[in-house]
């Protein structure tokens, strides 16, 4: 195999081997280096895939034991927690060695092994052996992710301080969890063990969780969740947090000082990820960082050095796999003298609790701290005839619009299949499509994409079923 290659791409996750993809389809010779062993970074291993996988069972678990009412007898329920985390892993496996395969499909040479910048233009690889190796590259991608983030002086042992990672794979339910940080993680994983048996508690430090939701959403959110049986403590931060013989002590305090002690099995720290930059050789080769330790770029993903770019977790942007996947495309068709580009106001955002939560565009806050006027369509669930056959009537859809052209600025959505439905106004915002274009396409009867009609309908004040 020879070391020279046309682009190399470091880090395997959904920035780096979808750009490695793109690159091979577009005839590039290309190299995509990963040293975890196995392809599809965080994304795959120990993020979206195994959260989403665990989030279903967990769900699965908790629904048949609550069908009783609806008719459908079923005998004693019982978890069997290891054969549950075997289903995730399967899905895990499946879909990582997918990728390897697609890389091969694409020409792309895959080297497994740490990689680091030893010139603009070379890469030094050590493999797992320490063995070391160079390749050449005339462009060099870095799509090396994110990492967790801890609390200062709290070091995860990923069985009782445990990051994602620890959370995605514990051996047995916790009692009591405390989940420090209620964003994307803490709710997804803190409702995976809820279901499961746990009693959930989320630590947080603002007095709402998923900050920089629209607020609407957020405290019905919230509602929701405490009626599942999560407790919440809002404005509270971390004191401290104690290991003993049973678990854990974690010491709180509140706005005014009051301190609070919680025991509890395991700790959950999900307060954020921060860009992995390490190993890389950044400084010698001089690659700016930005004042959060992420790679500055330029609109075309250029670092300061011009063959070298930076995507996904990396650089600026919403930590979400679909935001690096774009990227990763961008760039490899910028490299091949094409007009890569991503539309960063429609990158939607997606919690897969239940109900799920989605969210595109502007929010109502942004919108009035920019002194945009705007109009308001809304729709409950409890009135859509999808939601109330199958009884699943919680949330609504709420759609911004400008308050003269009636352009669509952003939809946000707490409902069933919220993920699936914010498809639909992502595409009416990629065209500029008013609520009005939304409230004149036929939606299908009766599916929950009806209530997006609806409260398009309702921005003109004439939802039909409320
Ligand atoms: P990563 O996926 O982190 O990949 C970077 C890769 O680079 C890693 O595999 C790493 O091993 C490798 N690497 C690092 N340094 C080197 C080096 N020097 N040499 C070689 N390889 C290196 N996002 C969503 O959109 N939807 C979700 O549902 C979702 N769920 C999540 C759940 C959890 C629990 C977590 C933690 C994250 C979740 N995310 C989700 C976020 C998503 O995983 C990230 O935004 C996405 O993985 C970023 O992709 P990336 O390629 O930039 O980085
Ligand atoms: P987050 O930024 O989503 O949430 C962190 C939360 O912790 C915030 O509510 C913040 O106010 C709070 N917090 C910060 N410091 C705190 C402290 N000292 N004490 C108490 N609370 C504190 O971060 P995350 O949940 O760790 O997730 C990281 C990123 O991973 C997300 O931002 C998201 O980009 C990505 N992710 C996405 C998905 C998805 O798309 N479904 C799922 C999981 C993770």
């Amino acid at each position: 195999m020879s070391d020279r290659f046309q682009a190399v791409v470091i880090g395997g996750g959904p920035a780096g081997y979808v750009c490695a993809i793109r690159l091979g389809q577009l005839g590039i010779k290309t190299a995509c280096i990963e040293s975890r062993g196995s392809l599809g970074g965080t994304c795959l291993n120990v993020g979206c895939i195994p959260s989403k996988s665990l989030l279903n069972l967990s769900e699965e678990f908790h629904k048949v034991q609550n069908l009783a009412d609806k008719g459908i007898e079923v005998g004693e329920v019982r978890l069997n927690l290891t054969k549950m985390m075997k289903s995730k892993d399967k899905a895990v496996t499946i879909l990582t060695k997918g990728v390897e395969f697609l890389l091969k499909k694409n020409k792309v040479s895959y080297f497994k092994g740490i990689g680091s910048l030893k010139s603009k233009n070379e890469i030094l690889i050590k493999d797992d052996q320490n063995k070391e190796s160079l390749i050449h590259a005339d462009k060099i991608i870095i799509a090396t992710g994110s990492l967790p983030v801890s609390l200062p002086g709290i070091d995860f042992d990923e069985k009782i301080i445990v990051s994602s990672t620890g959370a995605l794979k514990l051996e047995k339910v916790p009692k009591k969890l405390i989940v420090v940080g209620g964003g994307y993680i803490g709710l997804e994983m803190g409702s995976v063990w809820s279901r499961l048996g746990s009693e959930v508690h989320v630590v947080e430090f603002l007095d709402h969780i998923t900050p920089g939701m629209d607020k609407e959403i957020s405290i019905e959110f919230m509602k929701i969740l405490k009626k599942q049986g999560i407790k919440f403590h809002m404005k509270h931060k971390v004191e401290s947090i104690k290991k003993d013989k049973l678990g854990a002590i974690v010491t709180t305090s509140d706005k005014d000082g009051n301190k609070k002690n919680f025991e509890c099995d395991v700790v959950l720290i999900s307060v954020g990820r921060k860009p992995n930059t390490n190993n890389l050789n950044l400084e010698k080769i001089g690659i700016k960082l930005d004042d959060k330790k992420r790679i500055k770029t330029k609109d075309n993903f250029q670092t300061n050095l011009d063959n070298i770019y930076a995507i996904g977790d990396v650089i600026e942007g919403p930590m979400l796999a679909h935001k690096a996947e774009d990227e990763g495309i961008a760039v490899a068709e910028n490299i091949a003298g094409q007009s890569g580009h991503v539309n960063y106001d429609t990158i939607p955002g997606v919690i897969y609790t239940t109900p799920e939560v989605a969210s595109i565009g502007k929010t109502e806050e942004e919108l009035k701290e920019k002194d945009i006027k705007y109009k308001i369509g809304k729709f409950s669930f409890m009135a859509n005839s999808r939601a109330k056959a199958i009884d699943d009537t919680e949330g609504f859809v709420k759609i911004l619009a400008d308050e003269k052209t009636d352009k669509v600025l952003g939809a946000h959505l707490i409902g069933p299949h919220a993920g699936e439905l914010i498809a639909e106004i992502g595409i009416a915002m990629e065209f500029g499509a008013s609520s009005e274009d939304i409230a004149r396409t036929c939606h299908a009867h009766p599916t929950f994409s009806e209530a997006v009609k609806e409260a398009a309908l309702s921005v003109d004040k004439r939802a039909i079923h409320s």
